[in-house]
């Protein structure tokens, strides 16, 4: 059966990759997320290439409205919404009392409140079809926290709560919703971090990458984002419908500890 993902954040790093994976599993994919229009062209052919529709859509992941648009362009343009990844995400690195106000609301907004607005449009969609798949995209600090990462922190532990809430209300309509737990992936989002850290911290960029991300991942390795992108495509499958409220780790064994 032909489904349709709508992938949040997916220009870029997990959750292009969790695109392309999903395209090449024979899914029709809408597309969101910032970057320049012609390296969006280019992703957009590029999916295409896989034989399905892709389309993108721009909505910005604090707006309600945009995304409620998101969802509904989906809908409109390919009859559902059967897969939806939460993967959108920021982070600001700062002590609590040096951080700014707008940078909180802007960490809660992405990382946290965009998910309720996707879910609150696409979960009469799924319901309708009494099928279908919510992934977010946690992280090991849904789990455990690290100093300077407060709104990132909240607002994962966040989604951690509302996954097993969505899960819950869903159960008996065929709809899983679980969060997956990346340790440290190298992508944009961490390689913006590095700097930062190094400032707020006083060391080396490369001292950040050992002793700082490296340091809580006994693997000593970054996960990649194609191996984020195949523990996705597994919850999005059949296999796993009795799935559901929980979460994945990939995060090298960090969390174990
Ligand atoms: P990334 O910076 O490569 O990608 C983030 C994506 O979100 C981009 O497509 C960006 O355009 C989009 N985005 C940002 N603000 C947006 C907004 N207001 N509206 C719409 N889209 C917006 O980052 P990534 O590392 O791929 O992160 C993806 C997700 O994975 C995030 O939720 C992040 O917290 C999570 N995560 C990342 C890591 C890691 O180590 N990289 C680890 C655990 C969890």
């Amino acid at each position: 059966m032909k489904r349709t993902a709508v992938i949040t954040g997916s220009t870029s790093g997990i959750g292009l990759a969790i695109a392309t994976a999903l395209a090449r599993d024979g899914a029709d994919v809408v597309l969101n997320g910032f970057g320049p229009a012609d390296e969006i062209a280019a992703i957009i052919e590029r999916l295409k290439g896989f034989g399905n529709g892709v389309i993108y859509h721009g909505a910005d992941m604090t707006k309600p409205a945009e995304i409620a648009d998101l969802v509904a362009t989906a809908s409109r343009t390919f009859g559902s919404v059967d897969v939806l990844v939460n993967n959108a995400g920021i982070q600001h690195v700062e002590k609590i009392e040096d951080f700014p106000i707008e940078k909180w609301d802007q960490i809660i907004a992405i990382n946290l409140s965009s998910s309720f607005h996707t879910m609150r449009a696409a979960i009469p969609l799924m319901k309708e079809k009494k099928k279908g798949r919510i992934i977010n995209v946690a992280s090991a600090h849904g789990l455990v926290a690290s100093p300077f990462k407060s709104a990132y922190v909240a607002a994962k532990h966040g989604i951690m709560g509302l996954t097993k809430t969505a899960a819950l209300e869903l159960a008996e309509f065929g709809i899983t919703v679980n969060s997956i737990c990346p340790g440290y992936v190298l992508t944009p989002l961490v390689e913006k971090q590095i700097p930062d850290t190094a400032r707020t911290r006083g060391i080396s960029e490369e001292q950040v990458k050992q002793d700082v991300m490296l340091k809580f991942q006994p693997t000593k390795d970054f996960v990649s984002v194609e191996e984020v992108a195949a523990t996705a495509l597994f919850l999005a499958s059949d296999s796993a419908r009795q799935i559901t409220g929980t979460h994945i780790s990939i995060d090298g064994g960090w969390t174990a500890q």
